[in-house]
């Protein structure tokens, strides 16, 4: 597949070849990282595969779930329009975990997504069909979304480039909403600049979106500084509860900044169960509430053989949802109901505080933190993971996201063959940095 770039200069004949061509190894393709919407009448736009849960007029939506079968799309999410804007179009929607709830894609209602890289392993997930499709050469780039993770680590898994924005930078308007002070749009890409060049064509303020920063709209992609030397900061603690080879390549990756001019700083953080206690109390509680919309009256399926209101919400709710969503559902109404709301909500609520100070205190002595994204490279299938297992994967993650910071997920090294990945964490709205060093490290590892 062409980069994003070598895309750009393509004239109209030259992109209509090249979505004959995706669209012929999409369909020979047995990785399961589509799950709809390949048609497109833009014929001259370039197109990027979108995640399952961001909005596009006319398509149908269903973030992996039953309960939105049949759902079409009634609006363009502002990213959507904003890519179109810039000579992009949407092109193939994305398989992911049910409402973006998972590590693996397997969730999915559509059945899994497999790693390009080695079939038996997981692509990561949420975003796994995105991630797949980029690695696997069937998606230029592609939209994901990341409320914990869900963008670096399938980038990770499977070895392509992944940005996951401040919260702000990017509107979530037309975003189906997970964990709406977590959610945040990015990109997923072969190499930094085209996540550069794909960031900034969809960053940028939006009415829409009560919480979009009122900002200049970045232009990283123009500014790329691959030379910049920076301070870095490490977190050697952070790393017991990694595998040996994640933590070798992390080692490795020090080094090699190090001996390339850079500064690097031993810090400390604090223990990364607090950050996936307070991750799994939020996400949990903002999903039940976010979650309530889906009632069989509004959107997408409704149960059959009704006989009266509460037998409609708790058929259709009953058999559309699965598993993991109704696990977390029940653990969101738990944690937010009278005489646990303080104890768990409040108090997860002050933990994310002191997480968000912790990582401002770090960032004032530095540029950027370097971090793995996964304890592990991408597991197996039979790897049969309990949920609490399955949260304790994200603890490299979660932190980012409790903070608002933005962060990079950069592959680096590898376990027989299974790609690992590297990510820079941030100052707020300090993406161009990101951007920066990770094109520095890209360029430096070729
Ligand atoms: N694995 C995390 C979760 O299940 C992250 C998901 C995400 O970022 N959407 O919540």
């Amino acid at each position: 597949m062409p980069t994003l770039q070598e895309a750009l200069k393509l004239d109209k004949d030259g992109i209509q070849a090249l979505k004959n061509t995706l669209k012929e190894k999409i369909k020979a393709s047995d990785l399961n990282a589509y799950v709809g919407a390949l048609e497109d009448a833009d014929t001259d736009l370039i197109p990027i595969a979108i995640k399952d849960n961001i909005n596009v007029k006319g398509w149908e939506i269903t973030c992996g779930s039953k309960i939105l079968e049949g759902y079409i799309a009634p609006y363009n999410a502002s990213v959507i329009e904003n890519l179109k804007h810039k000579g992009f179009a949407p092109f193939g929607r994305t398989n992911m975990d049910e409402f973006a709830m998972g590590s693996t894609t397997a969730s999915s209602c559509y059945g899994k997504t497999l790693n390009p890289r080695n079939k038996e392993r997981v692509p990561g997930g949420s975003s796994g069909g995105s991630a797949a499709a980029v690695a696997g050469g069937i998606a230029l780039a592609a939209l994901g979304s990341d409320t914990g993770g869900s963008i670096r680590q399938p980038a990770s898994f499977c070895g392509c480039v992944g940005l996951k924005p401040t919260y702000g930078r990017v509107s979530r308007y037309g975003l189906v909403a997970y964990s709406s002070s977590l959610d945040q749009i990015g990109p997923i890409t072969q190499n930094v600049s085209d996540c550069a060049l794909l960031f900034d064509a969809i960053a940028g303020y939006d009415r829409m979106d009560s919480t979009s920063a009122n900002l200049e709209s970045p232009s990283t992609f123009e500014d790329l500084n691959a030379k910049r030397k920076l301070k870095i900061a490490i977190l050697p603690e952070f790393l017991k509860n990694a595998d040996s080879s994640i933590q070798n390549a992390y080692q490795k990756t020090i080094d090699i900044l190090s001996q390339n001019g850079h500064t690097i700083f031993e810090k400390q953080m604090l223990d990364t169960s607090y950050m996936i206690a307070a991750y799994y109390v939020i996400c949990t509680a903002e999903a039940s509430s976010n979650l309530a919309r889906f009632d069989g009256v509004r959107y997408g399926k409704r149960a059959e053989n009704l006989s009266n209101l509460k037998e409609l919400y708790l058929k259709t709710r009953s058999q559309g949802f699965g598993d993991e969503v109704k696990r977390r559902i029940l653990l969101g109404s738990f944690v937010l109901s009278s005489g646990y709301y303080d104890a768990y909500y409040i108090k997860a609520q002050k933990v994310r505080t002191l997480i968000a100070r912790q990582y401002e205190e770090i960032l004032q002595d530095c540029d950027v933190i370097l971090s793995p994204v996964a304890p592990s490279v991408a597991f197996s299938f039979e790897a049969c993971k309990t949920p609490l297992q399955m949260y304790l994967e994200d603890i490299y993650t979660i932190g980012v996201n409790l903070a608002g910071l933005p962060a990079i997920s950069l592959p680096v090294d590898s376990d027989e063959g299974l790609p690992i990945g590297m990510q820079f964490i941030g100052k707020a709205f300090d993406e161009q940095t990101l951007l920066d060093i990770a094109l520095h490290l890209e360029n430096t590892l070729k």
